[in-house]
């Protein structure tokens, strides 16, 4: 492993170019704000520092690097001009506290961007405020149950969550205060319609479903699940991570939705890994447009104006600090602009055919793919249960073995309901030379578990670490440089 950059420091070591003279500056700070002991610094000279982090960059993976077919997190390839567009100074050096009136330019991309983003959604309000996916869902659920209680309708202690949603769900819809009642999914993949029909009432709050959903099919029965909550006076909820699959097909509003949240660090620009920055602006329908996270940007006869008031008097509440995540809101504007309307067609067309033509070749290479016959959405499921059956490999093994071979794992075991399984995301980005070498390796592996199953077991092997203890690593993170 890398050393840690402070074990590299020498007493007075320097990046001089880096240094900005304080003295120079005609900044007035008391003295007594001042501190009077050092930083603990590391001191390294710049070429030092261009190394390390350099060499940081490259053991990691990264899809400007690798086949990176992360399911349900959408890691496809971003043009880089976006990161350059935003960089500009111009964008950049604006501070947060910037009056409107002087950041009209930026305020109009936003604003652009929300007019594209309802659009596409089919939705007439919006919010740009929360900063990622779970705290738009937060935000959803929040606003489900402010409309609620706005009407004296204090008796929806319920939110619906089928089996196969993602965890981020039941999470929110508890944060909010509310109780998680659970639906089962078919064999088939859609959701159990008898069960449901059990479990709803004048208790129920709303749903929360993403479509397609996380076991990569399309709910068939969308429509109906629609009228079914709306009948008993609930609201339906939409998980936005997989609009990728849909993007100029079909609109979570045209389905029944009430509210939702985009993830734009997976559709719209930014790459989602490593718990890198997010934006998940919430999309409503109109009666809830009073109660959307504030504040809100809007145009008025004569600029962009960012709003607080006004429409939204019943609002559920700041959720972030200024108008929500700056940078990533710009990469997904100019992705927007840089695809038009029909750029952004493709993207769905193009991920649905690539997943498709992908789990055929998996499913003729002799890997289980249980829903099969749905055909796949972006999206799609491998289950490796009898081979851990037959020749004690698990999900995890081929995950890691993958490394070996230069490929990011897919998502593993995630859905719950499929036992050991994988969930495959190639993305529109890809080439179908990449996907054919993915095949290729996936053919390889299968083979190896067959007549090498110890080479799996024991993976990976070319890689900087091997088999890390996750469970450490998640309870007991030692993430602190302390001066020996
Ligand atoms: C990623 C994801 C989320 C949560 O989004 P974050 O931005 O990571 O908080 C929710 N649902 C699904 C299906 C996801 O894939």
């Amino acid at each position: 492993m890398s050393e840690a950059i402070f074990e590299l420091s020498q007493t007075g070591r320097k990046a001089n170019t880096q240094i900005i003279n304080l003295k120079s500056t005609k900044i007035n700070i008391n003295n007594k704000y001042l501190r009077t002991n050092k930083p603990l610094m590391p001191e390294v000279s710049e070429l030092e520092v261009i190394r390390h982090y350099t060499t940081l960059s490259q053991e990691n993976f990264s899809v400007d690097t690798n086949f990176y077919p992360l399911g349900s997190c959408t890691m496809k390839y971003n043009p880089h001009c976006l990161h350059t567009l935003a960089s500009l100074p111009e964008f950049l050096n604006r501070h947060p506290y910037a009056l409107p009136e002087n950041s009209q330019g930026f305020l109009q991309c936003m604003h652009e961007m929300q007019t594209m983003l309802k659009e596409i959604v089919g939705m007439p309000g919006m919010s740009l405020a929360p900063m990622a996916g779970a705290q738009g869902e937060f935000a959803g659920v929040s606003m489900i149950r402010a409309y609620h209680l706005s009407r004296k309708d204090t008796k929806r202690t319920e939110i619906i969550v089928p089996d196969a949603a993602h965890g981020t769900n039941p999470a929110s819809a508890t944060m909010a205060g509310f109780n998680v009642v659970e639906v089962k999914t078919k064999p088939d993949g859609d959701v159990d319609l008898k069960e449901l029909k059990k479990k709803i009432g004048p208790q129920t709050a709303g749903i929360m479903l993403t479509n397609p959903s996380t076991l990569g099919v399309f709910e068939r029965q969308i429509t109906k699940i629609s009228k079914m909550i709306h009948d008993v006076g609930g609201l339906l909820y939409y998980d936005g991570a997989n609009l990728n699959a849909i993007l100029g097909k079909a609109r979570p509003g045209d389905m029944g939705f009430d509210v939702l949240h985009l993830n734009l660090h997976k559709t719209f620009g930014t790459p989602h890994g490593g718990g890198g920055p997010g934006s998940g602006p919430v999309a409503c329908c109109k009666k809830l447009i009073p109660f959307l996270p504030i504040p809100v940007i809007k145009k008025s006869a004569k600029q962009y104006i960012i709003s607080s008031t006004g429409d939204h008097h019943k609002t559920i509440g700041h959720l972030s600090a200024f108008c929500g995540n700056a940078g990533i809101m710009l990469r997904a504007y100019i992705y927007l602009r840089l695809l038009g309307a029909k750029g952004l067609d493709r993207v769905g067309e193009f991920a649905t055919l690539n997943s498709n033509y992908l789990m055929q070749k998996l499913s003729d290479a002799g890997f289980e793919v249980p829903f099969i016959e749905r055909k796949a959405s972006h999206e799609f499921i491998v289950s490796l249960r009898k081979e851990t059956k037959q020749y004690h490999i698990t999900a995890m093994d081929v995950a890691k073995r993958l490394l070996d071979y230069g490929k990011h794992a897919p998502t593993v075991y995630f859905p719950l309901l499929i036992p050991e399984c994988l969930l495959i995301e190639p993305t529109e980005t890809e080439s179908k030379q990449e996907i054919d070498k993915f095949v290729e390796v996936m053919t390889k592996i299968m083979h190896e578990i067959k007549k090498v199953p110890e080479m799996l077991r024991s993976a990976p092997h070319a890689t900087k670490l091997r088999r890390l203890d996750t469970v450490k690593a998640a309870k007991e993170p030692n993430l602190v440089w302390k001066k020996q």
